[in-house]
């Protein structure tokens, strides 16, 4: 029978590493929406919100993404070729936010989310998957946490890599790309109406994890 389980929530709310987790336990799929997102922004680059419509409609549908490897593995492929860390900045993050409020945009990544998906038990994560992509995947969850919380975790995390991270400066970009995507016209990111809200503030991610997996398994 195949079982999709939606996480969809802020930035930096800690979905990946759950959905990861998710996927591997349940022994299905991954699905990363944001990295579609992403890509897209990547191989555009800074200013394709402002192209004419049929010009972005045009390149969008001649873009291909697959989802390649198994299980908390699985990776988005644009034309072949897997996405890497090239689309991990926040530079690239903002972009990704900046084309994600163009209607045009979200029609075609909606499509190849769902043709993705198709016929496939997956966990996938992004804003929209329990509000408008996977309209009814039976396990929906959207995870939550202050602004504060969700940026001092990204600042370990940051810090423990080895790489500078100034607070202020993150809680600022969470909020900016929050907003944004909290504010558009179309899909705007907001529990679906049968989520799950887990706020996430005062767990750690096993807690979370299990949290999640008792949901689905009960
Ligand atoms: O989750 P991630 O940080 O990779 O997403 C990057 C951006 O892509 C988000 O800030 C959001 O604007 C957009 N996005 C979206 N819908 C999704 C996934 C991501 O609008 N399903």
């Amino acid at each position: 029978e195949r079982l999709v389980v939606t996480l969809d929530g802020p930035a930096g709310v800690g979905k990946t590493t759950l959905a990861k987790r998710l996927a591997e336990a349940l022994g299905v799929a991954y699905l990363d929406t944001g990295a579609m997102f992403r890509a897209v922004a990547w191989k555009l680059g800074e200013g394709a919100w402002d192209w004419p419509e049929d010009r972005l409609s045009k390149v969008l549908s001649a873009m291909r993404f697959s989802l390649v490897g198994q299980g908390g593995d699985s990776r988005i492929a644009l034309d072949g070729e897997p996405v890497g860390e090239e689309i991990r900045s926040e530079t690239v993050a903002r972009w990704a936010s900046n084309v994600a409020r163009l209607p045009v945009v979200r029609q075609a990544l909606k499509q190849a989310q769902q043709d993705i998906g198709r016929g496939t038990s997956l966990v996938v994560e992004g804003r929209d998957m329990g509000t408008v992509v996977f309209l009814d995947a039976p396990c929906k969850f959207f995870l939550d946490a202050t602004p504060e919380v969700r940026a001092e975790r990204r600042m370990l995390q940051l810090r423990q890599s080895g790489q500078p991270a100034d607070f202020d400066e993150i809680l600022g970009q969470i909020k900016a790309r929050d907003d944004q995507d909290r504010n558009r016209a179309v899909a705007p990111l907001k529990p679906a109406a049968d989520a799950v809200i887990v706020d996430t503030s005062s767990l750690d991610v096993e807690g979370v994890f299990q949290k999640i997996l008792a949901h689905i398994r009960g």
